[in-house]
């Protein structure tokens, strides 16, 4: 009997207060986890510091995914939407609806603080107390840390990286900073709605990632100049009335009222390396773990989504990540498990 066969105790008395597994992060991938935990006989909880699929809910009001909803389902429970896409709301309401019918042990709004102990004897303290688990798995995404721009004014109350909606940008001065899908959206959203928009974009031209249904609408927006676009500028200095760029044309002070920094987001560094996670020196700190169990490199805690592309957040996504779930509870639950061909796997995001 291997170790981990050891860790497979789907019968045991219910007083038994050690869970399998201890999922850190209650986002969809999270949830798939600590389902497939449970359908191969392990107990399992989630914790999250926020809210359930918590990044979900931090999306735009009415923001529709690009996926199709059969590739964002978990737990093998059908997820129906009205239209062709889902909407953030149908998605909260779904992930809610299996959270319940699994009548998963999820706690909400309880931050992990440290997480000590090895494979089979973990502790788990959080800001409400302590949990042991046998094996932790790690799904905490990267919604939480926005990418800096690193410049005086970022701070000022007009400035935000999470775009919610455009009714408090009507007839204001919108600049919006960033070339790719979340900066395309809103600056469009924004336009609609009344607000007076800039886009200030530090390549040379929109990124090929913005999907092919958005791009010709903003260029056209740009084209007629009812968005206005600056290339080749990057932000200087946020004020209070105005927003300083610099481009090969110079420095220029832009009269604005709000800015809205969709420059991305990326995991959070400091708490994954606090959890003991090492991480490859290949540019994206990717974290180091096997590719078929996701173990990391330390023993009995695991990473699953969107988390393990490090800085590459568009490697994984619910689409893809999902499928860690299984991959991992299999190990855990010491059965026998094949390297998955993420490339293989059918799904049909509209490129
Ligand atoms: P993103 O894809 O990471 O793009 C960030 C953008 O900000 C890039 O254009 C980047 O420029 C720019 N940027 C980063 N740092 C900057 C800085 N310091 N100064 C100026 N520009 C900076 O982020 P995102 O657009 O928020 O997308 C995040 C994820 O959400 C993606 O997976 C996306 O597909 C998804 N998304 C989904 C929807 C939906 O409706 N379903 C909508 C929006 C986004 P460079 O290109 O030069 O690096």
């Amino acid at each position: 009997m291997t170790d981990r066969h050891i860790l497979r105790k789907p019968n045991r008395d219910i007083l038994d207060s050690v869970y399998d597994v201890l999922v850190i992060g209650a986002g969809p991938v999270g949830l798939a986890c600590a389902i497939e935990a449970r359908k191969h006989g392990l107990t399992s909880i989630a914790i999250d510091k926020g809210s359930l699929v918590n990044s979900i809910v931090g999306y735009p009001a009415n923001m529709e995914f690009f996926s199709t909803p059969e590739l964002i389902e978990i737990g093998g429970y059908p997820f129906p939407v009205q239209g062709y896409k889902p909407t953030r709301e149908a998605a909260i309401e779904y992930y809610r609806g299996v959270a319940q019918r699994e009548e998963l042990d999820v706690r909400l709004y309880e931050r992990v603080q440290a997480v000590q102990g090895e494979r089979g004897r973990f502790i788990v303290r959080t800001d409400k107390g302590e949990h042991d688990a046998r094996t932790i798995v790690v799904s905490t995404g990267f919604f939480d840390q926005p990418n800096l721009l690193g410049v005086p004014g970022e701070s000022l109350a007009k400035v935000t990286h999470y775009y919610r909606e455009p009714y408090p940008y009507v007839r204001q001065k919108v600049a919006v900073i960033g070339a790719k899908n979340s900066a395309a959206k809103a600056a469009l959203d924004c336009y609609r709605h009344g607000a007076e928009v800039t886009l200030l974009v530090r390549s040379p031209k929109l990124s090929d990632s913005v999907k092919y249904w958005i791009r010709p609408d903003l260029e056209n927006r740009i084209k007629e100049g009812s968005i206005r676009a600056y290339f080749e500028t990057v932000v200087r200095e946020i004020r209070a009335t105005s927003i300083v760029v610099k481009s090969p044309r110079g420095t220029q002070e832009i009269e604005n009222d709000w800015v809205l920094a969709m420059t991305g987001y990326r995991p959070d560094f400091s708490f994954l390396e606090s959890l003991g996670l090492t991480f490859a020196n290949d540019g994206f700190r990717t974290p180091v773990f096997d590719e078929t169990s996701f173990e990391t490199a330390r023993s009995g805690m695991y990473i699953a989504g969107t988390v393990c592309g490090g800085l590459q957040t568009n490697r994984w996504f619910i689409e893809n990540g999902r499928f860690h779930a299984q991959q991992i509870a299999k190990h855990i639950a010491g059965e026998r498990t094949e390297r998955i061909r993420f490339d293989k796997i059918h799904w049909k995001t509209e490129e």
